[in-house]
């Protein structure tokens, strides 16, 4: 690994692209580099709340299509290993047969620069799947030394071809071992949840009362769907304009009656519980049965952001008591 004051690095990166850091509340071009996971997840930074997939300009009786094309280069500094596992996970969706040609531009326009996590909140559960504060993700990885220096290395050759590495000096054995010391010290804070259920009982886990009874607080707001990294419903729009028609692709959730609402009226999941057992079998039944990996990365962040005080560790927890047959 190679030790590089942290004004340098920031300084090398955004000849690379404009440099977004994570703050508190998300990432921002301007603020502190926060030492705790932010509010929101880097996820519109491939998938963005709203954007524009083509235009069709009019003019006069004839019609002109654009496309759009995302072309800014973006560099996301400080994704904890949760948000970048986050991406992960979104891009086996987006980049599976067929590829999303805008998700992919974003993907090949942005560098990510992940930081190994030393601060986690309470709400955080990520060794409980397989990887944890200490894994090295993204194109580049950094340890925070203290609030000048950082360790850091490539990870991908996007992250190789980024910076001029042999100029940084290499981090010293003390450095090292004061690293390895302190993600030590982070996976042992970390709550670590027993989650081994067998896929194959998934009908059998939708119509449970356990299922029902642990998602019962859900309001269905949605807030949590907006923060998770790893929610990705999406509604495409057409918008008319002055002389043109915008068509765009903006963030939608799961959690509301419209979303699965058919063109016929009905509406296979239009009870306030059905929508929330949904977001749970879609995370931890559906998308192992898909992917073969769950579809939450343990951030805590729905459970710090819910109105309702829902907490999905306790929905985890209940079916696996289900699982092992305890429930009763
Ligand atoms: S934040 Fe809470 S109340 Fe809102 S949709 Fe999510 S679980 Fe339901
Ligand atoms: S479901 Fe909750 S804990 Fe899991 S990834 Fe989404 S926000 Fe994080």
């Amino acid at each position: 690994m190679k030790k590089i004051k942290l004004k340098d690095f920031k300084k090398a990166l955004s000849k690379w692209g404009e440099v977004y850091i994570r703050t508190r509340d998300g990432f921002l071009k301007e603020g502190r580099l926060s030492s705790k996971k932010s509010k929101k997840s880097p996820k519109e930074f491939l998938l963005p709340r709203e954007e524009v997939l083509l235009a069709i300009h009019k003019k006069g009786a004839d019609t002109e299509v654009l496309e759009a094309h995302p072309s800014k280069k973006k560099v996301v500094m400080g994704a904890l290993p949760c948000d970048m596992k986050g991406l992960e996970l979104t891009t086996k969706n987006f980049l599976n047969s067929p590829e999303d040609p805008y998700y992919k531009k974003r993907v090949e326009n942005t560098l990510f620069v992940s930081e190994m996590c030393q601060y986690p909140s309470s709400s955080c559960f990520c060794t409980s799947f397989d990887y944890g504060p200490s894994s090295k993700m993204g194109d580049i990885t950094y340890f925070r030394l203290n609030d000048d220096n950082v360790l850091c290395e490539p990870i991908s050759e996007k992250g190789k071809k980024a910076l001029l590495w042999e100029q940084y000096p290499d981090a010293g054995e003390k450095d090292l071992e004061i690293m390895e010391k302190m993600l030590r010290e982070t996976a042992k804070r970390l709550q670590k949840l027993n989650i081994s259920y067998d896929f194959s009982r998934a009908r059998e886990v939708y119509a449970s009362s356990e299922l029902k009874d642990a998602v019962f607080s859900c309001l269905n707001c949605g807030a949590c769907t907006y923060v998770c990294p790893t929610c990705y419903c999406f509604d495409i729009r057409d918008i008319e304009r002055k002389d043109f028609v915008l068509r765009e692709r903006v963030w939608d959730s799961c959690m509301f009656f419209v979303y699965s609402l058919e063109a016929s009226g009905h509406n296979p999941r239009k009870n306030r519980s059905k929508r929330a057992e949904n977001r749970f079998m879609h995370k931890f039944f559906y998308q192992p049965l898909q992917y073969k990996e769950f579809g939450c990365t343990g951030c805590g962040r729905c459970v710090d952001v819910c109105p309702a005080g829902y907490d999905i560790r306790e929905t985890i927890r209940s079916i696996q008591s289900f699982m092992e047959g305890k429930n009763g």
